[in-house]
C-alpha cells in the first residue's frame, strides 16, 4: 500500500522530470568545454596506439632483430616479416609489413617487441586513397618512425615511470 501511495506522489510530482533537471540545473553554470576541432584538439596519452612505426638507433641502424616475436603474439594476423641475416651476421627483416585492415590496434606488438621497434604512434588522422595502401611496409613505417622519432621518444619516456 505504501509503494503504490508513493508511487502515485511520485507520478503526480513529475518526479522524474524534477530528477532530470536537477542534473541539467548542475550543468548549465558550470565551464563549458567545446573543443573546435580540427583547429583544437583534445590531449593524448602517451599510450595513445595510432599508426604504427619502426624505429632506429640514433645511430640510424634500424632497431629491429627480426626475432617475430610481434609477428607471433598478434591476434589480427596483421604482421608479415621474412628475415634474412646480413653479410655482418646480424639478423634483419627483408619484408616487414603490417596490413591496416586487419589489425585491431590492440598493441600486443609494441609490448612484446624486446628492442622498442615497432611502437604505435600518436598519429590518428590518415586515409588511403588506393587499393593496397593499407598496407604499411617496411620502408613507410621506417619513413614514419624518422619523422616522428622525437614525439615517440618523449612518449615513451613520459610513460616510463608506470611500467
Ligand atoms: S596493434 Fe595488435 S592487431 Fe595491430 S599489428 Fe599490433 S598486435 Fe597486431
Ligand atoms: S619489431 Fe620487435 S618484436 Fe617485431 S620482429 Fe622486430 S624486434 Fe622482434
Amino acid at each position: 500500500m505504501m509503494n503504490k501511495l508513493k508511487h502515485f506522489f511520485k507520478k503526480f510530482l513529475l518526479w522524474e522530470i524534477l530528477v532530470g533537471l536537477k542534473l541539467t540545473g548542475r550543468y548549465m553554470f558550470k565551464r563549458k568545454v567545446t573543443i573546435l576541432f580540427p583547429e583544437e584538439k583534445t590531449p593524448l596519452s602517451p599510450r595513445f596506439r595510432g599508426l604504427h612505426a619502426l624505429r632506429r638507433y640514433p645511430n640510424g641502424e634500424e632497431r629491429c632483430i627480426a626475432c617475430k616475436l610481434c609477428e607471433a603474439v598478434c591476434p589480427a594476423l596483421a604482421i608479415t616479416i621474412d628475415a634474412e641475416p646480413r653479410e655482418d651476421g646480424s639478423r634483419r627483416t627483408t619484408r616487414y609489413e603490417i596490413d591496416l585492415f586487419k589489425c585491431i590496434f590492440c598493441g600486443f606488438c609494441e609490448e612484446s617487441c624486446p628492442v622498442d621497434s615497432i611502437v604505435e604512434t600518436h598519429l590518428s588522422h590518415y586515409h588511403f586513397e588506393n587499393r593496397g595502401e593499407n598496407i604499411m611496409t617496411k620502408p613507410v613505417l621506417l619513413a614514419i618512425g624518422d619523422k616522428y622519432e622525437s614525439e615517440i621518444a618523449k612518449a615513451r619516456e613520459t610513460d616510463a615511470p608506470f611500467r
